[in-house]
């Protein structure tokens, strides 16, 4: 697309939103859900009716004129809103130079800077190499594919409620909800679950991990344990600092690959770049991608340069690291590392509080749980027996839609609050608002 196209987005956005002007889904879209529903394979979830045409920072704007706070930006992609102007001038620049040559068999500038961008971001003093991907599900199935080629190890670790993704080893990892595996089978043999922390429950989440080391699975035939440092589709479970030390001192000891799918938390998204930085623990490999192109579809493997040791021309890929997402990540990354990681840690604490308040306030709230823009609000039937609330969460989500608020559920009975990394004050404060409105009127 030609740089004249795209006029310079720089008037700061001003809060002219929540607005609805009609009830969505309106007239406009209206039609374009109809066209989906017959066209559009059945598999896709759509949460609710929300049809965009525009959006600016922490806003978007549907086909009928409604503008909508955005609390949940795309599931934790729009980390710098929805047209921040500098990664719109970048993916622009880049588009009008080439669009594609393959870096798996050509070389060209932005993806080599953003390995070494991304290298340089790990977490560590060690030396890391970086493989660049499409999507989240590719990067885990990559890193796979090289813990097994260093280790020469079969067995894989992975946690109850996590989320991979959905390809083949990816979903194998997956255990958050059945539907994403049932009818699949036969998954990726010498996968093992065990218990996350979840400090809200309680419990010993490593008892388990003892019981299988000691009857099923020797630790010498574990090629690498894949933790996401803070659980995000399995309910934003934040666990305790002690149990991510635990697994790095476990995969120390018995030489297994500590693998962080940081491809949720990850990317300035808890207030740092990475959430494992919040547990002082460093992955041997770690995953990234959704906020990491601001939109665009890139991930990367970033792993210790002595353990990306597979050979050349083992793992590649057509679309990986293409130069216009390399371009987006790049402007992203400059973006997250000079304002908005501290942005995320400023706005994340006034929000937690005022979640905190309306936990005081209506007793539907068991628990807020987070840091930085990644919180986790669970929905219980009763705070005695912390029983799930999934139903509520459900009403919730459509009635702050129909408020002219965007949120997502995750886990079971869990409202993620992961609004773009630019939400500023007044954003934090109209949602807050609106949360305590639907919380009223559902007499929660
Ligand atoms: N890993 C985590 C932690 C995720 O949250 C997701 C997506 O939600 C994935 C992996 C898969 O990413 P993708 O949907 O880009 O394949």
């Amino acid at each position: 697309m030609p740089a004249k196209t795209a006029p310079a987005k720089t008037a700061p956005a001003k809060l002219d939103y929540p607005r609805i002007v009609v009830p969505p889904p309106g007239p406009r879209a209206r039609k374009i859900i109809a066209l989906d529903k017959e066209w559009s394979s059945p598999s896709y979830i759509k949460e609710y009716p929300l049809v965009p045409a525009s959006g600016r920072g922490a806003m978007l704007e549907d086909v009928d004129g409604n503008r909508y706070l955005d609390w949940m930006a795309g599931i934790a992609v729009n980390a710098t809103g929805y047209n921040h102007p500098k990664i719109a001038a970048a993916i622009h620049e880049a588009a009008d130079k080439f669009l594609h040559i393959c870096g798996t068999d050509f070389y060209y500038e932005s993806l080599a800077l953003l390995c070494q961008r991304l290298a340089r971001l790990a977490p560590g003093r060690d030396k890391h190499r970086v493989f660049l991907t499409n999507s989240g599900t590719e990067a885990v199935e990559g890193a796979v594919k090289l813990a097994r080629a260093h280790t020469k190890r079969p067995h894989l670790i992975a946690f109850e409620g996590a989320f991979h993704g959905r390809t083949y080893a990816a979903m194998s990892l997956t255990c958050s909800k059945v539907k994403y595996r049932a009818g699949f089978g036969p998954l990726l043999p010498e996968v093992s679950h065990l218990p996350y922390d979840n400090p809200y429950r309680g419990g010993d989440p490593l008892a388990a991990a003892r019981a299988l080391f000691a009857s099923r699975v020797s630790p010498r035939e574990v090629a690498a344990v894949f933790m996401e440092p803070i659980q995000g589709e399995g309910g934003y479970i934040m666990p305790r600092p002690e149990f991510v030390q635990a697994w790095r001192r476990i995969c120390d000891e018995f030489g297994i690959l500590l693998v962080f799918d940081e491809i949720q938390s990850g990317v300035g998204r808890t207030g740092k770049m990475w959430a494992c930085e919040h547990f002082e623990v460093e992955p041997d490999i770690l995953l990234t991608a959704k906020g990491l192109g601001s939109g665009l579809p890139i991930g990367a493997i970033v792993a210790k340069e002595k353990v990306m040791t597979w050979g050349q021309g083992t793992h590649g890929s057509t679309f990986g690291g293409n130069p216009v997402c390399c371009a987006a990540a790049l402007a992203t990354l400059e973006l997250v590392e000079n304002e908005l990681c501290a942005n995320a840690a400023r706005i994340g604490e006034r929000l937690l509080a005022g979640l905190r308040r309306l936990q005081d306030k209506h007793s539907s709230i068991g628990d807020v749980r987070g840091v930085g823009l990644m919180i986790g609000v669970e929905f219980v039937k009763g705070r005695q027996d912390r029983v799930p609330d999934p139903e509520l969460v459900g009403k919730l989500e459509q009635l702050a839609f129909r408020k002219g608020l965007l949120l997502l559920g995750c886990g079971q009975g869990v409202i993620r609050v992961a609004p773009p990394l630019v939400l500023d004050a007044r954003g934090a404060d109209a949602g807050l608002a609106i949360l305590d409105e639907c919380l009223s009127e559902l007499g929660a």
